[in-house]
């Protein structure tokens, strides 16, 4: 296995490689042929700096040599010794698949079986068969006994020592770990000095960027190497400062141009609106009046509204929705409500017509259930401008929707939708102004930093005379208590939810019997609450039969539903007052949140009954714990942060909306503040970024436009 086997004649030499830059592309390494080139560009590495930026996953301590009479089974290690001839041979329970095997001798005769399940593609025909090598993988025991190595990395003596900690890389298809490794150092060599990063020279704290690279791609032997692993380095630090400096510029920057942007101004006289925030059934929350006048005066404002509503769940967003609504019909407009799914929609048009349906306003509904005659009325009205107002999914995004007047557009559980809809929700009104609207339990401070792009108003008050959901943690053998808890409940005419982690139950084990959708329903019908209606709900059922799972459960044809956890989205249903969480402790906080927040809308007591699985540890229950001790999001989300459990501060979609590579919301959240800061004073001390100090964090801007990421979409 030499490490760089094909060498096409063009390539430059050592000394010409000194001219390379980090645009270059990495075809023209030495050791990369237009195949190689063209697996890497599928991991996303098409130039040198993509190359280095290329981080190792994991880090081996190849340190160490364990003769092979000292080897135990289960222990990873690394072996030395002459590689024999390596056999192939389909393997008997899969023929697709090829089991390898070859021996390894080591100095004083003894060997060793190395087993592969698959010889990796880099590996065929190029293996060292004779030559002395280390062998550095799993110990195991073999079918006869013996011992082998299994799935093993190798690497010839005659490529030198290995490095003390060793990169381990997520690898581009037919090429191996040590030819990455080789061609990253050849790309350190040639260009990490060249590397400008987002963040001006004079306000440069840490490491150089290339010195970061450097060090984590060939660590020194004293270095962290579980620190490393954790991205918890000094060296990770620095990646991460530099790319969230940019990342705050160009937030920053959007909410500038954003501001400036022409945006339908809704300034008429507010009556219809006023009156009826006087004649509602009960008082605004200070928060809800504050968010209110927030929005009110942008609105006004001949500029498009681009506002976060940030509010825990139950906190009273949608009434806050619904008045900016009136406003923007009392202006002569249209406005349009869209939400994740159809139930929500269809929640929100009875909300509306509850509270609002004395006004005379004409609204409309439009999901893939509205069909035939309905929806063509809806559509045409809708075009025509006589429709005021529009509860919808998706399928308000289609094509064939027109709303000419569209003055207002509101995205409910913003966080469910992708960035391509809110993109499409803009292109129905390009004037339009936009509210956007979450649960997502975040901290102040770091919802600030991360939407510094949006303006942003935070609903941080439950309304009065809720009754607080109990939380109480029981293990796992206290289930039958539990089941008669919830007959109780049922019995006195509400409803309950069981959340469990997976949707069947796993063949290997049988403790599994309650923590699997299927199993749990079963396990109900036929004990104590086999006198109830007990549906199911997840992930793998189609959308209809989720909606129809989900509305007889609103409507009390079912009484229990049995889910994972996509019942999570803001569903009200106001005679539900037990959730009952299987597991509680895979969760995050967080998530453990919103999915309390299903229980307590109405006016029965609720409880949330945390069942931490037997032999869970005891820093597990603790975590728990928070949820007793807290009852608002901001506080959850805070200890969570705090704590940094798993930590699902935004979903992984939202994540990955994000430009971030190198970031973690939650390991970094303190960071993310910091460097907004440090963003905004450098705005003030070169506003357009017009000085030469600017030129890297110009181009930082440009790579993340580059990479698909669009400013306006990051809400
Ligand atoms: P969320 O912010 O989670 O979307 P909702 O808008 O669904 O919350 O509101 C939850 C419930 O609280 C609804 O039934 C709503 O009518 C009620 N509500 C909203 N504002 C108030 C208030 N100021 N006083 C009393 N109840 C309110
Ligand atoms: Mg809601």
């Amino acid at each position: 296995m030499r490490a760089n086997s094909i060498d096409s004649a063009a390539k430059p030499g050592d000394a010409a490689i000194r001219a390379l830059s980090p645009d270059t592309p990495v075809a023209e390494l030495q050791g990369v042929g237009p195949k190689r080139a063209a697996a890497m560009a599928e991991r996303g590495i098409v130039t040198l700096r993509d190359l280095i930026f290329h981080l190792p996953f994991r880090y081996e301590d190849w340190s160490a040599v364990t003769p092979i009479e000292k080897l135990a089974p289960g222990a990873v290690v690394t072996v030395a010794g002459e590689l024999g001839i390596v056999t192939e041979r389909p393997m008997r329970s899969a023929r697709w698949r090829r089991l390898a095997h070859a021996v390894l001798t080591g100095e004083r005769g003894a060997k060793l079986r190395l087993v592969w399940f698959n010889l990796p593609a880099y590996m065929r025909g190029r293996l060292p068969s004779g030559e002395k090598v280390l062998a550095h993988g799993r110990v195991s025991e073999s079918a006869t006994g013996g011992l082998e190595l299994t799935q093993p990395e190798l690497r010839p003596l005659s490529m030198g020592e290995p490095p003390p900690i060793r990169p381990v890389y997520r690898l581009p298809a037919s090429i191996g770990q040590n030819l990455l490794a080789a061609l990253i150092l050849r790309a350190l060599d040639a260009v990490a000095d060249k590397i400008v990063g987002a963040i001006p020279e004079e306000i440069h704290r840490d490491l150089k960027l290339g010195e970061a690279l450097r060090y984590l791609h060939a660590p020194p032997a004293d270095a962290d190497r579980a620190a490393l692993e954790r991205g918890e380095s000094q060296a990770h630090q620095t990646l991460a400062g530099d790319e969230l400096f940019g990342f705050e510029l160009a937030l920053c920057l959007e909410r500038e141009r954003a501001a400036a942007r022409a945006g339908i101004a809704l300034a008429g006289a507010a009556q219809v609106s006023s009156r009826w925030l006087a004649d509602l059934p009960f008082v605004l929350t200070a928060a809800q009046s504050r968010a209110i006048s927030e929005i009110g005066r942008d609105l006004e404002q001949p500029r498009q509204m681009n506002r976060m509503l940030l509010g825990d769940v139950g906190g009273g967003k949608t009434l806050v929705a619904f008045w900016a609504a009136l406003r923007a019909v009392e202006c002569g407009c249209q406005a349009a409500i869209m939400a994740p799914t159809e139930l929500l929609a269809e929640q929100h048009h009875a909300s509306f017509q509850r509270l609002c349906g004395n006004l005379g306003i004409p609204a409309g509904l439009l999901t893939a259930r509205v069909t035939g005659a309905a929806r063509a009325a809806t559509m045409r009205t809708l075009a025509s401008g006589a429709l005021s107002i529009v509860f919808g999914t998706h399928a308000l995004l289609q094509d064939r929707v027109r709303i000419p007047r569209l003055g207002l557009g509101v995205i409910d559980e913003q966080h469910r939708f992708g960035v391509f809809d809110r993109a499409r929700l803009k292109a129905l009104g390009a004037e339009a102004n936009v509210l956007m609207m979450t649960a997502t339990p975040i901290p102040r401070s770091l919802a600030m930093s991360l939407f510094a792009n949006l303006e942003i108003s935070f609903l941080d008050e439950l309304p009065p005379g809720r009754t607080p959901v109990t939380t109480t943690i029981f293990s796992e053998d206290d289930l039958g208590r539990i089941e008669e808890m919830a007959a109780e409940e049922l019995r006195a005419g509400n409803r309950a939810y069981f959340v469990v982690p997976q949707i069947e139950n796993s063949d290997e084990t049988g403790e599994d019997e309650v923590r699997s959708v299927t199993a749990m329903a079963e396990r109900l019908r036929k004990g104590a609450l086999g006198e109830f209606k007990i549906a199911v709900l997840h992930g793998k059922m189609r959308a209809t039969e989720k909606e129809s799972a989900m509305r007889a459960f609103r409507d009390g044809a079912v009484q229990v539903l049995v889910a994972t956890t996509v019942v999570e989205v803001g569903i009200d249903v106001a005679e539900a007052s037990l959730i009952v969480i299987i597991a509680a402790e895979r969760y995050g906080l967080a998530q453990l949140h919103q999915l309390r927040g299903r229980v307590g809308r109405g006016r029965a007591a609720s409880r949330c009954i945390l069942v931490a699985s037997r032999g869970c540890e005891t820093s597990a229950i603790d975590r728990l714990g928070v949820m007793i001790a807290c009852s608002s999001g901001a506080e959850v989300a805070r200890e969570d942060l705090r704590m940094r459990g798993p930590g699902d501060l935004l979903g992984a979609r939202q994540t990955g909306a994000l430009p971030l590579k190198f970031v973690g919301l939650v390991r970094d959240a303190r960071m993310i503040e910091n460097f907004r800061a440090l963003a905004e004073s450098w705005l003030r001390t070169d506003p357009g970024l017009k000085s030469p100090a600017s030129q890297g964090a110009r181009r930082a801007i440009r790579r993340m436009l580059a990479h698909g990421f669009s400013l306006g979409d990051v809400g």
